[in-house]
């Protein structure tokens, strides 16, 4: 791959691992926006912060030292040297995660540093998959590809239900439908780099289909 593929949309619909594969496949990198605006949110819980408190999570934010992986088979991410790869998974980051990400200068803080990364991918291997909710509108809106992953909220809480069990972490269908539907509502709807497709973004429904049909048509873009 030359050059990055912008991979959207909202949470639940296997985006992670549809980039991470996509990546594989493509001799790629790998950025997971959605672990920093995490970890962000884990040391906001860590020092005690109250996630709402802008001024205290900009401060929070500022003197976080996030060092993320871009290698797609493990990918990885170290808050202040601590890795915190499963940490940011919890519940308590999930809830505490939209408040940090709607947050102005955080933004701005990480996407800085998104742009670092990915430069440094396109320079030294070639490409990168990123995958978040403004890479296509924000990030990189010059990426030659962009597409916007979307999937019926109901498959997208039973996906997150199998994950959640996998990875051992408790969950149940309806518990994850209330957090993909808080989740959509509140990036969609905050002030700033709200979560939408870019206009020149390819849409795509993976409703109905499985991981290698939702690679099989990523890679059709990829390649068209
Ligand atoms: O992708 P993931 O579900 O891990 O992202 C966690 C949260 O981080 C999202 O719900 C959203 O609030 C925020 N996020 C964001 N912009 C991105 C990636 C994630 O605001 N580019």
């Amino acid at each position: 791959l030359r050059g990055v593929v912008a991979l959207d949309g909202p949470a639940g619909t296997g985006k992670s691992t549809v980039a991470k594969r996509l990546a594989m496949v493509l001799d790629a990198r790998y950025l997971d926006t959605g672990s920093m605006y995490r970890a962000i949110a884990l040391a906001v819980l860590r020092a005690g912060v109250d996630p709402a408190d802008e001024a205290k999570v900009v401060a929070v934010a500022e003197n976080a030292v996030l060092v993320v992986g871009t290698d797609p088979r493990q990918p990885g991410i170290t808050l202040d040297g601590d890795d915190v790869s499963s940490a940011i998974r919890g519940p308590e980051v999930s809830l505490a995660v939209s408040p940090v990400s709607a947050t102005g200068n955080v933004r701005e803080l990480l996407v800085a540093q998104q742009r670092a990364i990915i430069e440094d991918a396109v320079d030294h291997v070639g490409g990168i998959v990123v995958e978040g909710r403004d890479i296509g509108t924000v990030v990189t809106p010059d990426a030659p590809l962009k597409v916007y992953l979307t999937a019926s909220a109901e498959a997208r809480a039973a996906r997150r239900t199998k994950q959640d069990s996998a990875a051992g972490r408790e969950s149940t269908v309806d518990a994850a439908l209330a957090d993909v539907q808080r989740r959509d509502k509140y990036d969609s709807s905050r002030a700033v780099s709200p979560m939408k497709a870019a206009d020149d973004a390819v849409e795509l429904d993976n409703t109905d289909l499985d991981l290698s049909g939702t690679i099989t048509a990523l890679l059709e873009l990829v390649e068209r």
